[in-house]
């Protein structure tokens, strides 16, 4: 066996010239409490149901005989700059296994070590992240959003050092490991950093490997095998970009080394869905200046991390008006597949020519008078059915409502109905269309907070209760999950950048 990445005889090395990986082993920890463990997933990809002894496999301290451990490297732009080689540096891959849909499933801890390309670093995960990653990834996943997933959450018994990111003080913060999967970890990041090495053979090869394993509908040769490919990770994007904005994720650092070539929701940091409709909301405390990352923002930003990617894989396609051509559309695609996606929210059959108006004019709405997004259309189901107008609306707003905003959202209302006369489906057809479309449940940072906060003190009922509505994101299991965001929690952002 050819095993190039193999760096046992010297594991401080970083670079692993014409390969993207090195072999490297768990750190192993003594005393590990398991917090969560997801049975579904588990019995989904054939590693069947909790046993008390897997446990020291979830943390990393036992590995099956046929499991080698390594780590891979990937590159990026960070912030709008080419940062260089940057990751892996925590998360440890145990390789793929066959799931039962017959499908490849990666199965990696994150926070189980430092790596060979972990540089300063420790390798560590902090308890916030680690239930911030494994409860929202799973959400995404039950909202029908590419993500991602996490089989397991498990505390190291380790104390880990931390700057806050927003007063700048070390904290010893509780140490855990998550195990997460996916069909495949792959970043534009990879593909970044090859191309920055010049290794275009291998470059071509992880290509080729990327078709062959996760694009095998990719049948042409030769170039137009790899612009099919590029086209293909363009659609796949805009697609997920459009259900961030379908369910109001904002992902919140979207470098390249954190965007999949899958097009699938990755590296839950400091994400947040969205409360009060705002499309320069940002939940990264260190993107205040810029927003680059805000969530109105998202499908531009996307565009060009494809750019990005676009040069790294122009060795192989050597087209640049294909490349051009292929980013410009990218634009409109994404632009039409938005408005398609906003007139499920709405529950209107067909996008009209004169909806473009109709959708500004409620953006303006929302932005003016801070509604809460996933609310607001949960209350517009209710709109024919409910008498008192004003007080559909009046809680799941952040502002007061005065005349002059319920005039204007009085304004709307009939400017809704009147459009939703056009439909050619009856109105229960397009009110199935809504429920599909509009989850009753999101995720919000406060409820986040709040587990985060009972889970340091030893308790998991929160956690539990979180992770079936979760489950079920559109029916309302708990009505008081269905409220806007509590006045007290006006700012917990800082509480959501550690990592
Ligand atoms: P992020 O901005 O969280 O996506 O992090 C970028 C890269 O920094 C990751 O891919 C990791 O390789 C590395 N990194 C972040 N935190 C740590 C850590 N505690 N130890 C080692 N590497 C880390
Ligand atoms: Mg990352
Ligand atoms: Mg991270």
């Amino acid at each position: 066996d050819i095993f190039p990445g193999d760096l046992s005889n010297n594991p401080m090395q970083r670079n692993t010239p014409k390969v993207l990986f090195a072999t490297t082993k768990p750190a192993g920890f003594d005393a590990p409490e398991l917090i969560a463990f997801n049975e579904t997933l588990s019995e989904e990809i054939g590693l069947g149901p909790y046993k008390n002894q897997d446990l020291d496999f979830l943390v990393g301290n036992h590995l099956p005989g046929n499991v080698k451990t390594y780590a891979t490297a990937y590159a990026g732009h960070q912030f709008g700059n080419w940062a260089g080689q940057l990751g892996d540096g925590r998360a440890i891959l145990a390789g793929e296994i066959i799931n039962k849909n017959g499908r490849k499933t990666e199965i990696q801890w994150k926070g189980a070590g430092a790596t060979p390309y972990s540089r300063h670093a420790d390798g560590r995960a902090v308890l916030r992240s680690s239930v911030r990653e494994y409860l929202m990834s799973e959400a995404m996943y039950h909202l029908g959003v590419p993500t991602t997933r996490a089989l397991s959450l498990a505390l190291t018994g380790e104390d880990v050092v931390r700057d806050m990111m927003y007063n700048g003080n070390p904290q010893l913060e509780k140490g855990a490991v998550v195990i997460r999967t996916a069909e495949s970890f792959l970043r534009f990041g990879h593909f970044e950093l090859l191309s920055a090495q010049r290794e275009y053979n291998t470059l071509e090869d992880l290509a080729d490997f990327t078709i062959e394993n996760y694009y095998p509908e990719i049948t042409t040769d030769g170039i137009q095998k790899y612009k099919d490919f590029f086209e293909k990770i363009c659609t796949r994007t805009a697609d997920l970009m459009v259900e961030w904005f379908r369910v109001g994720f904002v992902h919140g650092v979207m470098n390249t080394d954190n965007m999949s070539v899958l097009g699938l929701t990755i590296d839950y940091g400091p994400y947040s869905m969205m409360d009060e409709y705002d499309l320069n909301f940002t939940p990264n405390t260190t993107d205040l200046p810029g927003r680059r990352y805000a969530f109105g923002k998202q499908g531009q930003i996307s565009q060009w991390n494809l750019w990005q990617l676009a040069n790294a894989l122009h060795p192989l396609i050597k087209d640049d008006k294909f490349l051009e051509d292929t980013l410009n559309h990218y634009g409109t695609y994404f632009w039409e597949a938005h408005d398609q996606m906003l007139c499920r929210k709405f529950g209107f059959d067909e996008l009209l020519e004169s909806d473009e108006e109709f959708f500004t004019n409620w953006q303006g709405l929302m932005q003016e008078l801070q509604l809460d997004y996933t609310l607001f259309f949960n209350q517009l189901e209710k709109l024919n059915t409910e008498s008192d107008f004003q007080s559909l609306f009046a809680d799941i707003v952040y502002i007061p409502l005065d005349n002059r905003k319920l005039k204007k959202l009085e304004d709307f209302a009939g400017k809704y109905e009147a459009r939703l006369t056009t439909n050619t489906i009856s109105r229960e057809e397009s009110l199935a269309l809504m429920k599909h479309s509009n989850p009753k449940f999101t995720l919000r940072n406060y409820l986040l907070y709040e587990c985060i906060e009972e889970i340091s003190t030893g308790k998991t009922e929160m956690l539990e209760k979180l992770t079936r509505a979760l489950e079920n994101p559109y029916e309302e299991l708990y009505p008081e999950f269905s409220v806007k965001r509590p006045s007290t929690y006006d700012d917990t952002t800082g509480c959501s950048t550690l990592s």
